[in-house]
């Protein structure tokens, strides 16, 4: 039976016609019609199989399904490539909107807000989905623009909606780093771990993966792995490593004889399933809270890493790719207090101060075009460099709460996502 998933267009193709897409959509409908016209093809084949069933007998019978098995071998080969180079001029078309993505998810109001009542939401949303107005004290309002804005209504399924083209890309051979940045307590966990009953961005795009290598494996033999990091204080602890040797050696990024950075050292543990993968990273959140007195505590102030690998092989013209997928949890993004920060408090808040604007700087260098892209500035940068800039793809939520209180907190995250974005945001449009 042929595969005839990719027979229809996808939809950001169609999205996307304007004169840089033209050729790249004429070649894709070319395409579509060589899959056709091979689709006719082999169906004619297999007719010829019965016909030869019902009237050859003997030797000549057999003779005769050999060579028809054989071109139809050819011809599914033939179509598979069609249906593959399609996708790749699929993605291409996707790309040229840019390879870089901020998406803003607002949460919604929680019971405490709610129950004290003191707390009114400052964020409006526009019907277009990609702008929302914030009311400032001063009752003047604030326009931001982005990819897509996530209402709070919006669920883990619509996140993902989105979320998820830019995820295939992986098997594609393409790195890809996805970062959750914000207050605490604004979703970050909730968007890329998520709970039990609504499973987030992590789960959902393992579920992905496998589902399409699935559907590609006559293709392509597809092999993930997954490692869990959490960088702490501008220093990396292995989360997979459990209590053995590992766990306690201390773990550097260091450039691979290919140029790439390589975190020499970290546990790569082999996936077979998403299932599986959701147990992984329980374990390696279990590993993350031990030595604070309050889990949700140290995890607020370090950056949690998941490195998908993803290894894959062409069985049509043998070639190998290999290519990561990074899912980032980063640390909460608000200031602390000049009086409440001292100390160790101090030290861990200008680490993350430091790592969150050298993670700004770098994508704003990656957007802007920059000839140079200040890597080495954070142990957070130099582990993501190699899946930071050129082909990388990277999506940054932007996590903000709606809540009055939180306003101050909610303006500087999205100044920060705006800059990121590379594109200023005006004053409030005259209603
Ligand atoms: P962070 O990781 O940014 O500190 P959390 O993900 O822990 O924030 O979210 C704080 C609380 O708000 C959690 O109880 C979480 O379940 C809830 N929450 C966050 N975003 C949403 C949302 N979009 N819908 C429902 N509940 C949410
Ligand atoms: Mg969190």
């Amino acid at each position: 039976q042929l595969n005839e998933t990719s027979d229809s267009m996808d939809e950001n193709t169609m999205s996307t016609q304007d004169g840089h897409t033209l050729p790249v959509l004429k070649k894709i409908l070319d395409l579509s019609s060589k899959a056709q016209n091979l689709k006719k093809q082999h169906v004619a084949l297999s007719e010829q199989v019965k016909l030869a069933f019902e009237s050859f007998p003997g030797l000549d019978f057999l003779k005769s399904v050999q060579l028809i098995g054989d071109e139809y071998e050819i011809l599914k080969r033939k179509y598979l490539e069609v249906s593959l180079e399609r996708r790749r001029l699929n993605n291409e078309v996707i790309e040229l909107k840019g390879n870089i993505r901020v998406f803003c998810r607002c949460r919604p109001l929680n019971e405490n807000e709610i129950a004290n009542g003191s707390a009114v939401s400052v964020v409006n949303f526009e019907s277009n989905s990609e702008e929302l107005q914030v009311v400032c004290s001063d009752s003047s309002k604030k326009q931001f623009k982005f990819d897509h804005v996530f209402k709070p209504e919006d669920n883990q399924e619509a996140v993902f909606a989105q979320t998820k083209p830019i995820v295939a890309s992986v098997l594609d051979g393409h790195n890809v780093c996805i970062f959750a940045y914000g207050q605490t307590g604004t979703g970050k966990t909730f968007t890329m771990e998520g709970t039990p009953e609504h499973r987030g961005v992590n789960y959902r795009t393992l579920e992905e993966l496998f589902r399409v290598s699935e559907e590609r494996q006559g293709t392509i033999k597809y092999e993930l792995l997954v490692s869990m990091l959490e960088v702490y204080n501008e220093k990396i602890k292995d989360l997979l490593a459990g209590n053995s040797s590992e766990a306690t050696k201390k773990l550097e990024v260091k450039q691979a004889a290919d140029g790439t950075q390589e975190v020499p050292g970290l546990v790569e543990t082999h996936v077979y399933g998403a299932d599986g993968v959701w147990e992984i990273l329980k374990s390696g959140n279990r590993v993350r809270s031990v030595g604070s007195t309050s889990a949700n505590e140290l995890s607020s102030r370090s950056h949690c890493l998941v490195r998908v690998t993803v290894m894959g092989e062409n069985l049509i013209n043998g070639q190998r790719t290999k290519s990561h997928l990074w899912l980032v949890d980063l640390a909460g993004s608000e200031r602390v207090g000049k009086t409440e920060a001292e100390g160790e408090r101090l030290k861990e808040s200008q680490f993350i101060n430091k790592s969150l604007s050298s993670l700004g700087d770098v994508i704003a260098a990656l957007a802007s075009k920059s000839a140079h892209i200040p890597y080495r500035n954070s142990k957070l940068t130099h582990i993501l460099q190699s899946s930071l800039g050129g082909d990388c793809k990277t999506l940054m939520f932007v996590q903000i709460s709606p809540s009055s209180v939180d306003l101050t907190e909610t303006l500087c995250s999205l100044n920060f996502a705006t800059r990121v974005r590379g594109i200023e945001s005006g004053p409030a449009r005259k209603q």
